[in-house]
């Protein structure tokens, strides 16, 4: 079954709203093991609308589209659609006393009236969140299902009428999914070990590189051979890996804390809190975090964590004496068992030769480690601050292996 995504709308097209139906549609259908061969996004133009249906009823077998339902006149998808199909619209009676009741006891103002036509040979799919029905008409091959672009709308549409169908239809064996979670290696060395294991072709493999780990997707329809794969790259990964999608970075940290009945605190510099943050993202972080505190200044450094103003005097704030004396300061004014400190220089200015942008010095200590550390990270301001906690959070996944 060859599916397609067509998301309509000008505010699309200028960059106005970010197309979210097309990812909540892409997500939906991949959860399902349905693939979408491709998304097209078009502006509110009726003919240009119409002749992408033309080609995309010659191609595929289903298309989803999302928006131009509305009741004003720049809302043009149901005529497209009729011109693409070459029918008349004709008007859906049931569509128009959902419309009256939902404007009742006023009378819907006149522009609503074109939210009840269908084109000829199609149906409406009757709605209870909005006044727009979708619509759903075969032709050339072709199913079409017409949603309306408000996300809440078209979600509902998505789970009533849409899914439905699609589940019913689908033929062959679905697709399956197994993701993996690695951190502390780049996207292309990863690659360098996954490679020489000689996948299998059926086997899809995708990458995609977040702050905090790379996810490597295995996609394919053999259960055995899914699960063979899977388990070779996630030995080839070695230490680097973490685990199935199922547990991310901060989570494994949290988690190893909480095994071990240990009390999890940070120092924060450069990342001003991102650290902290990251680990407060995830709900339950309370049985292990105790908190960041953020140091920005060389006097709050002094003041609150207890680095000496000779220290910074002799080595900097971005040294890996400075983010040991932090950690040893960040455990005792928190109380904690294992702690991180971050300082680091995230630009775009304050770099010097021997102490380039991208330069961050981190400490870990805990029971049986101390350590420091200097790692150089490229990128801008934001990416350099992400990458900073990434590397905490993986420094200390590995002081913490059991
Ligand atoms: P429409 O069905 O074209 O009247 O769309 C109704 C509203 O839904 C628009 O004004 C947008 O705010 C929103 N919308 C339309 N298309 C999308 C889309 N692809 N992703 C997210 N929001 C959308
Ligand atoms: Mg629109």
């Amino acid at each position: 079954m060859r599916i397609e995504l067509l998301t309509i709308g000008d505010e699309l097209t200028d960059g106005r709203t970010v197309d979210t139906n097309a990812s909540a549609l892409g997500r939906a259908l991949s959860e399902l093991g349905l693939v979408v061969e491709r998304i097209t996004t078009l502006r509110d133009d009726r003919e240009v609308i119409a002749a992408e249906m033309r080609a995309i009823a010659a191609r595929s077998d289903v298309c989803i589209a999302s928006g131009g339902l509305g009741p004003t006149s720049d809302d043009l998808t149901v005529e497209a659609l009729a011109d693409a199909a070459g029918v008349a619209l004709e008007h859906d009676e049931a569509s128009w006393s959902h419309i009256r009741a939902v404007f009742a006891p006023k009378e819907p103002p006149g522009g609503n009236l074109r939210q009840a036509r269908v084109p000829a040979g199609g149906r409406a799919l009757a709605t209870e969140v909005g006044t727009a029905p979708g619509i759903a008409l075969d032709t050339g091959g072709c199913t079409f299902f017409l949603l309306p672009g408000f996300p809440h709308e078209l979600r509902w549409h998505l789970d009533r009428h849409v899914l439905p169908a699609l589940r019913a239809r689908r033929g062959g064996p679905s697709l399956q999914v197994r993701t993996l979670l690695f951190a502390g290696i780049g996207e292309s060395a990863l690659a360098e070990r996954i490679v020489p294991l000689g996948l299998p072709e059926t086997l899809r493999v995708a990458y995609r590189v977040r702050p905090l780990y790379i996810e490597v997707k295995l996609t394919g329809t053999d259960t055995g051979a899914l699960d063979d794969a899977a388990a070779r790259v996630a030995a080839a990964g070695r230490s680097d890996y973490l685990g199935d999608g199922a547990t991310g970075l901060v989570e494994l940290v949290l988690e190893r804390c909480r095994a071990r009945g240990l009390r999890l605190g940070a120092a924060e510099s450069c990342t001003g809190g991102l650290f902290g943050a990251a680990c407060t993202d995830v709900a339950g972080a309370s049985a292990v975090f105790a908190g960041s505190i953020v140091a920005y200044a060389n006097d709050v450094k002094t003041a609150s964590l207890g680095v000496s103003a000779e220290l910074l005097e002799r080595h900097g704030a971005v040294s890996e004496a400075c983010a040991a004396a932090m950690v040893a300061g960040a455990r005792r004014a928190l109380g904690c068992d294992v702690a991180v400190a971050i300082t680091g220089i995230a630009g775009p200015g304050g770099g010097t030769a021997d102490k380039p942008v991208g330069t961050v010095c981190l400490g870990y200590a805990g029971p049986g480690f101390e350590r420091t550390e200097t790692i150089r990270l490229r990128g801008d301001r934001e990416r350099v601050r992400l990458r900073s906690v990434a590397r905490a959070l993986d420094g200390l996944r590995r002081s913490l292996a059991p």
